[in-house]
């Protein structure tokens, strides 16, 4: 936690590329650093370069939405982008950005450990598997991935501001959010609490003796 903090702190006066000169601030990334679910989306808007925090805007809301939908809440998580610095005008992500911003991807990945790396949109899906191949053929399917010098499952999704004004979109994106809990390693949310367990009660309550 020490050492992501310590990294973020370097971050903010990062000039490894043109979008230093543009931004307001360095979007680092927000959440739980020790978060077993890490977001990676595309790069920061307008909200975001100005409150300094990631998916802030319309398409943060959608995905505060799809969370809550499986039961966690952006505080479990760890939400970053490929670029942490605002491209003008929201543009799309160049070739040497996404290059010279990387490193900083990769050490956070090292520092926060995730299980599972969900990729929201092409250009995290394309960075992080190392293939071309676009989010509409690979999203909801996992594949094992070594980031950061770990083993993680990556998971392509579609970017929440492309399901914003398309239903579709929206109802598929849903469905693979549904597989999270599941990749994580859990058997999905609970309905219950669970059941407490026979170890939390004197054996001899229990009839055991
Ligand atoms: N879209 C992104 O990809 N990242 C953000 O932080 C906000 C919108």
């Amino acid at each position: 936690m020490e050492a992501l903090a310590a990294y973020a702190e370097q971050v903010s006066v990062c000039t490894r590329c043109r979008l230093a000169q543009g931004r307001t601030q360095v979007v680092f990334g927000a959440g739980d650093p020790d978060a077993d679910l890490m977001f990676v989306g595309e790069a920061p808007g307008f909200h975001e370069d100005k409150q300094g925090i990631p998916f802030v805007g319309q398409a943060g809301k959608l995905l505060d939405k799809l969370l809550a939908g499986i039961g966690l809440e952006r505080s479990g998580v760890y939400i970053a982008n490929v670029l942490k610095c605002r491209p003008p005008g929201n543009r799309d992500p160049q070739p040497d950005e996404i290059e010279s911003c990387e490193p900083h991807l990769f050490r956070q990945i090292e520092l926060i450990q995730p299980r599972v790396v969900a990729t929201l949109g092409n250009f995290a899906t394309k960075l992080l598997s190392g293939k071309p191949t676009g989010i509409t053929r690979v999203h909801g399917q996992e594949q094992e991935v070594v980031l950061g010098g770990n083993r993680v499952l990556l998971y392509p999704l579609y970017h929440p501001a492309a399901a914003l004004y398309t239903p579709a979109m929206l109802n598929i994106l849903q469905e693979d959010f549904r597989r999270l809990p599941e990749l994580m390693g859990r058997s999905g949310v609970p309905e219950h609490e669970p059941e407490p367990v026979l170890a939390m009660q004197p054996a001899v309550q229990l009839g055991l003796f």
